[in-house]
């Protein structure tokens, strides 16, 4: 069973979802972290299409979630942090855009969902990836509250990055994410909206438990 949560960068999708990850005990799956290691292995391309292609063949991604953390690795070797810097902010969307990367990372996900319950996070997971998710909820928020939260995440292991720049990323990858001709983000028509702008973090995660638990 599969409940999905889609919304734009910062609009409170990954720790809303873990945290009613543990609280109803339930797997987690971050799509977007699984976006940034396939940027990882463009990175390595050098970004050059035809070896990126050949490396993305060749290596294995695997993922898990533990103790409030998920996990990437790309052939046995931990990208959990590497997948965070600025340098993969600043790529991931126009890799994501490549239509054979989408094809490769929802295939990642299918199998990875086969049994147990799971609340998987992402841009397009209700509208393409898990169209009959049992659940779907469309997160958002005010670009400037989005770009503050994505900031005070980020400023500590990357002393120095600005507001400024943390929003014009964000803005850009919206951008790049909305208007991408694959699987665009886009609300599915049968999500349940959740504008989190004024909302606080406790009472994001008590109106998704509260649905589910419905
Ligand atoms: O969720 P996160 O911000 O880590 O996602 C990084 C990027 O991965 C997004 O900006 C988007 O370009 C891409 N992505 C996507 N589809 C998803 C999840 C993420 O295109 N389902």
């Amino acid at each position: 069973m599969i409940i999905v949560i889609d919304g734009p960068a910062g609009s409170g999708k990954s720790t809303t979802a873990k945290a009613v990850a543990d609280k109803l005990q339930i797997e987690y799956l971050d799509s977007g972290a699984l976006y940034r290691a396939v940027t990882l292995i463009y990175l390595e391309a050098n970004r050059d299409s035809e070896t990126f292609f050949r490396l993305l063949d060749q290596k294995k991604i695997t993922f898990y979630y533990i103790d409030s953390q998920f996990h990437v690795c790309i052939d046995g070797a931990s990208v959990t942090d590497q997948i965070r810097t600025p340098e993969v902010a600043n790529l991931v969307s126009k890799v994501a855009a490549m239509p054979k990367v989408r094809t490769f990372v929802n295939e990642l996900m299918r199998d990875a969902v086969t049994d147990g319950i799971y609340i998987a996070e992402g841009r397009d997971l209700g509208t393409a990836v898990f169209p009959d998710a049992k659940l779907k909820f469309y997160m958002d928020a005010d670009l400037s509250e989005r770009a503050r939260r994505r900031y005070n995440e980020l400023k500590k292991d990357n002393p120095g990055l600005t507001y400024r720049e943390v929003k014009l990323n964000i803005a850009e990858r919206d951008r790049q994410d909305t208007s991408r001709d694959k699987d665009p983000l886009i609300q599915s028509k049968d999500a349940l909206s959740i504008d989190t702008t004024d909302l606080t973090f406790e009472q994001q995660v008590d109106r998704i438990c509260l649905t589910i638990n419905e």
